[in-house]
Formats: C-alpha cells, sequence, structure tokens
C-alpha cells in the first residue's frame, strides 16, 4: 500500500506536512509546495503506483475519482468558469519527478500551450 521513502506516502499517512484541500477513503489532494499559478493542487491516490503508466483496467475507477475530485476542487477554489488544466507527467521526459501518480490541478491565470 504504501513505499518506503515516497514523499507522497508520507504525506498519507501524516509523517510530513501537507495543506491538505480534499480528502476522502480513496484521494487526498494538497497545495503543491512551489506553486506554479494561483492554483495548485495535488490530487492522488492514497496508495503507492509509481505513475501512469503502471495502471491497468483494475484502476479505471480510481482514475475517475481523480478527476472527479480535480473537477471538484477547481468549483471550490472558484476557477470552474474561468477555467483550469489537470496535468499528470509520466516518467522522466515527461517531467515527473515524484514517483507516486498524482495530478496537477492548475488555474488562476492565462495558462500558455503548448508547456515547455
Ligand atoms: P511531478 O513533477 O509531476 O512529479 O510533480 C511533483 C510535484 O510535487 C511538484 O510540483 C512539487 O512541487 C510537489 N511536491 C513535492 N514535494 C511536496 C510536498 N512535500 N508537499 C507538496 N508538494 C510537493
Amino acid at each position: 500500500m504504501f513505499k518506503e521513502g515516497c514523499v507522497f506516502c508520507g504525506i498519507v499517512k501524516k509523517e510530513i506536512n501537507a495543506k491538505i484541500v480534499f480528502e476522502d477513503n480513496k484521494i487526498l489532494a494538497f497545495d503543491d509546495i512551489k506553486p506554479q499559478a494561483p492554483v495548485h493542487v495535488v490530487v492522488m491516490p492514497k496508495y503507492h503506483i509509481d505513475r501512469l503508466s503502471h495502471i491497468s483496467d483494475e484502476h479505471v475507477n480510481l482514475a475517475g475519482r481523480l478527476v472527479l475530485a480535480a473537477k471538484k476542487i477547481a468549483g471550490e477554489k472558484g476557477i470552474e468558469d474561468s477555467g483550469y488544466r489537470i496535468v499528470l507527467n509520466c516518467g522522466k521526459e515527461g517531467g515527473q519527478e515524484v514517483f507516486h501518480l498524482h495530478l496537477h490541478l492548475l488555474g488562476g491565470r492565462q495558462l500558455a500551450w503548448p508547456p515547455g
């Protein structure tokens, strides 16, 4: 369920502090420590999966829950109408730094496209 040394598992276990903005029995979301936008929330499963390329059909419910949690948080943060972006970095070239599956909810400013 947890991986030794994983920062995000540490947040689930409440061993590492984070500003939690949403929590249910499967999902935890918290403000990013280095925000790239006025709203920057990390949304992740409460158990350890390294990366998107490790999920399969059994995770279809989890994948849906992650996206729905992001949408709910966007509403609570007041950016539903102005717009926002969900980003999921996978692997080194995808820009993933923390190898515990998560998505980013970004908003509160005009976001550029394409990303770097
Ligand atoms: P990624 O590059 O997709 O793996 O994103 C990892 C994100 O986690 C980065 O935006 C980091 O700023 C964020 N992050 C890393 N450690 C923490 C932490 N302890 N609390 C909150 N956010 C964190």
